[in-house]
């Protein structure tokens, strides 16, 4: 199974679309996707959009004409995500424990660190990534709601990611519910197109459509999680709500010094009288060249967000691919169609969603609750050991001698 981030398709990926198909033929069988955000500013360019053109309704209506019987929006778990991963983080820097505070999203990130930085698995933050927050919410709370069978439910990703596929079948990812996977399937932006032209779906032909209602679109935070500094900045968005009782000023809703296409962003935010020292860190050999860093440092950094693909998951495994266009722009359009749209959002803050806070009082109490425990954290697991006596074959371009 390929679970790299491969710009040319040499390796290609686990396809999965065909046992999605099979289930939505099963009349036993409720399908729910659930789609991340940077699939909508990628999903028009195969059917000749320009990149980072918007067409999240076209995806949602295209879903349905497959055959979804619901489409949620991973936007939504995003907040979700944040709600924990911020109170995760102040409960870190208030009982003095491990810092600085690793984002966990990147199930490319999370293999990296297990096997050549295991030391700081106490360090990653144990939320769960949105997608795998969003399954076990699925599959008990809205299968309550709606009186639904849970083994009956089969969840669908739709993400740019083909790490995603490795993701959904760690065994820590497997067991918040008894019986039954949190994920069960993970379908990539180029699945869904390849699988939309076999079945003659043009997305300038359909008529838009929106998500299911029950947990709706998530805030402009949630839909910048596709961006390298995204997670970042939705968080510090609300850590600060949750330290001050008060929403951010202007200028930390476009956070410059997060943004961009650089390979390790540093800045400090000062919150009251406590300054966050924050880092953002795409790629991995500049993952390593951050650590060392880090570790030759006496900085005390807060909060550190990685993400393996450059500029984040807007350029992800399972994004179409440009082989005769400069990458870097087509990343920058992607991007700027996320922060576009955050910028015309009303609702910008994950602590501010109503359907998160109706889900908080409804059926998780709070964020670090117990139930939000069991079913929204998880744990790593240390994989040093296949590099074996030599870890100096499994080095690097960083790490080799010129
Ligand atoms: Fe997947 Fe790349 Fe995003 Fe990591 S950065 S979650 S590998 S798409």
């Amino acid at each position: 199974q390929c679970v790299q981030v491969c710009p040319t398709d040499v390796l290609t990926e686990q396809k999965e679309a065909y046992l999605v198909k099979k289930a939505i033929m099963d009349p036993s069988k409720k399908v729910i996707f659930m789609t991340s955000p940077s699939v909508r500013v990628a999903l028009g360019e195969p059917f000749g959009k320009k990149a980072g053109a918007y067409v999240e309704e076209q995806m949602v209506a295209a879903l349905r004409k497959l055959g979804a019987d619901y489409v949620f929006d991973t936007t939504f778990a995003a907040d979700l995500t944040i709600m924990e991963e911020a109170s995760e983080l102040i409960e870190r820097i208030t009982n003095h424990k491990p810092l600085p505070q690793f984002t966990s999203c990147c199930p490319a990130w999370v293999k990296f660190a297990e096997t050549y930085y295991p030391q700081y698995l106490p360090n990653i933050s144990s939320s769960k990534s949105p997608i795998s927050m969003f399954g076990p919410t699925i599959k008990s709370y809205f299968a309550q709601q709606e009186s639904i069978d849970p083994a009956s439910i089969i969840t669908v990703a739709l993400t740019p990611c083909t790490a995603k596929k490795f993701e959904v079948r760690r065994l820590e990812l497997q067991d918040a519910l008894p019986d039954h996977p949190d994920t069960d399937y993970v379908v990539t932006t180029k699945e869904l197109a390849d699988w939309m032209k076999m079945e003659n779906l043009d997305i300038d032909m359909l008529e838009p459509s929106k998500y299911d209602s029950l947990m709706p679109r998530g805030s402009g935070a949630g839909i910048i999680f596709g961006n390298s500094g995204g997670v970042m900045e939705a968080a510090v968005r609300t850590a600060y709500y949750m330290l001050t009782g008060e929403n951010p000023p202007q200028d930390l809703l476009t956070y410059k010094p997060l943004r961009g296409l650089d390979g390790v962003k540093i800045c400090d935010v000062t919150i009251r009288d406590l300054t966050l020292h924050l880092a953002v860190v795409s790629g991995t050999d500049h993952a390593r060249q951050f650590i060392d860093q880090m570790e030759k440092s006496d900085k005390q950094y807060h909060f550190v967000e990685v993400m393996t693909c450059p500029g984040g998951c807007i350029s992800g495994g399972g994004q179409p691919k440009h082989l005769q266009e400069d990458m870097n722009t087509v990343r920058k359009e992607r991007m700027d169609g996320l922060y576009q749209m955050d910028e015309k959002m009303t609702l910008r803050f994950s602590h501010e969603n109503p359907e998160i806070i109706r889900l908080y009082e409804a059926f998780y109490g709070k964020p670090l609750s117990k139930p939000a425990e069991k079913l929204l954290h998880t744990y790593y697991q240390d994989r040093s050991d296949i590099l074996g006596e030599d870890p100096a074959v499994y080095q690097t371009d960083y790490q080799k001698e010129p």
